[in-house]
């Protein structure tokens, strides 16, 4: 702990800022965090169904994977930890108008869609790379074009290339090579042993939103001030101090010791004093796709996968998350909760659409994931726009991330931009804080030191 307390602000109150909060307030420091939208959480913000039997649920879906283990511990330290259950996952991949089983080494050697050999270079494929122990060789390829390479075309077409899509929307092709590596690599530490491979995923009764909950509770405990509903203007430089231009109730302009941004990098860069290159040229560096969900409630299950992947491009969307294929329907009030998933361009015309326009798109297609799906089983319904929800690492990602330490004394940066080659996830956003906290309280001790030295 530094000998006084020195004032930091927080850009940003989703699961980095939040926790980067907490780790500084732990270390004595005085935190003012915020927020833009009305309500802290960001992205892993929760509404409540009505006739759900009171318990809450993510705006977008949310699990956790076993190798998430510094999510689990900070659940875990906040008391929550016998929340968290683990649950065997159903993916699934929906191809010419069929839904295949995709989980273990059987089910893929039982995907007739590709051929025998395809299939067996598809599994060689997972073999090999779960081997490789250094990703950086692959930063000069997409992932499209060493996929077509070691597993060949037909296995692009039909599995990776749209599993890609279904991340990252367009931009899936222009996906670096590095980051399946290091998926591919954690998602097989998540399964375990024995030819059933299962893997289970991680969910909190409660939501994930109690976690949030509990931790701005915590953070409040420890003195921290958070405001939701106050947008940060403009990011001021003044003689060794930040200071962040407030808008909302009370215009007014803070300073602090320090200022932590965990905002996007376009957002950072529109709101950060003037930065040098290259370092503005990196912040421009990380495309992002916004996320958009559709929730529907439905009487009646649509498929019996969680995750069920849409391998067919002239489906409108890319994924379909059904929370009750996980989650017991009965703790909704026994309805069962279907995420229609797709991340975005910002220009794609369906962002501006409404909840009833997505549906006129969306609906008639439910029916040929389940032929007897009809509209009467829905019981209502609900749209979710994400905001650079989804950084996407291109070829030479590695080489413009930014670093969290900007051009700007006392100006820090810690986003989900900074996470690669992992994928973004609470897991990460929780890791970023927690760096962003010990840097932060390391250079302010480091300049308080010199300041008393003199
Ligand atoms: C569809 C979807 C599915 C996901 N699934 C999972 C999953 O299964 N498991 C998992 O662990 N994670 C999942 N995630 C990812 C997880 O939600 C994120 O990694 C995490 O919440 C990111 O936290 P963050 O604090 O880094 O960013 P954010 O949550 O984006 O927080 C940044 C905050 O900054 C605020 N802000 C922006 N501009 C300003 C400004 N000018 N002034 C003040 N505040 C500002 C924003 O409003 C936002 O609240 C999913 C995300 C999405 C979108």
């Amino acid at each position: 702990m530094s000998e006084e307390p020195r004032t930091v602000g927080i850009i940003g109150g989703g699961v980095a800022g939040l926790t980067a909060a907490y780790r500084l307030l732990q270390k004595g420091h005085r935190v003012q965090l915020f927020e833009a939208s009305p309500s802290l959480g960001g992205l892993v913000r929760t509404f409540e169904i009505p006739a759900g039997g009171g318990e809450p649920i993510e705006c977008f879906y949310h699990h956790l994977f076993t190798t998430d283990t510094a999510a689990i511990r900070l659940i875990d330290e906040l008391g929550l930890g016998d929340r968290l259950t683990w649950h065997p996952s159903k993916v699934g991949i929906f191809y010419d108008g069929r839904i295949y089983p995709f989980v273990t080494p059987m089910d893929l050697l039982r995907f007739t869609p590709v051929g025998l050999i395809d299939r067996v270079r598809l599994g060689l494929m997972g073999l090999y790379l779960r081997r490789q122990k250094d990703g950086s060789r692959y930063e000069s390829i997409t992932a499209k074009e060493w996929v077509r390479r070691f597993a060949g075309q037909r296995n692009l077409d039909v599995v990776w290339g749209p599993l890609l899509r279904g991340k990252f929307g367009d931009l899936g092709d222009e996906l670096v090579m590095t980051w399946l590596w290091n998926k591919i690599h954690l998602r097989f530490t998540s399964r375990g042993a024995g030819p059933s491979q299962r893997e289970v995923l991680g969910y909190l009764r409660g939501s994930f939103g109690a976690w949030i909950e509990a931790l701005i509770e915590r953070v409040r405990e420890l003195g921290g001030e958070l405001e939701a509903g106050r947008p940060v203007q403009r990011i001021v430089a003044d003689g060794g101090r930040v200071g962040l231009e407030l808008a909302g109730e009370r215009q007014e302009t803070l300073f602090f010791d320090a200022v932590v941004a965990t905002v996007a990098n376009k957002i950072f860069r529109r709101i950060a004093p003037p930065l040098p290159e290259p370092y503005a040229e990196k912040l421009e560096g990380v495309p992002y796709q916004d996320a958009l969900c559709l929730i529907l409630t439905l009487k009646r299950p649509l498929s019996s996968m969680y995750w069920l992947n849409v391998n067919d491009r002239s489906i409108p969307f890319l994924a379909i998350i059904e929370h009750t294929n996980l989650i017991e329907p009965e703790r909704y009030g026994g309805q069962h909760v279907v995420y229609v998933s797709n991340y975005l361009d910002k220009q794609s015309p369906l962002l501006s659409m409404d909840v009833d326009q997505v549906c006129e798109l969306y609906l008639p297609h439910l029916k040929r994931i389940n032929a007897a799906f009809e509209e009467s089983w829905i019981i209502d319904r609900w749209l979710f726009r994400g905001a650079d929800a989804q950084p996407v690492f291109t070829v030479g990602a590695g080489s413009r991330i930014p670093e969290h330490r900007t051009p700007v004394p006392g100006l820090y940066l810690a986003n989900m931009s900074q996470i690669y080659p992992q994928d973004r996830g609470q897991n990460y956003s929780i890791l970023l804080g927690e760096t962003i906290a010990e840097t932060v309280a390391a250079d302010l001790a480091r300049a308080q030191a010199a300041h008393s030295a003199v």
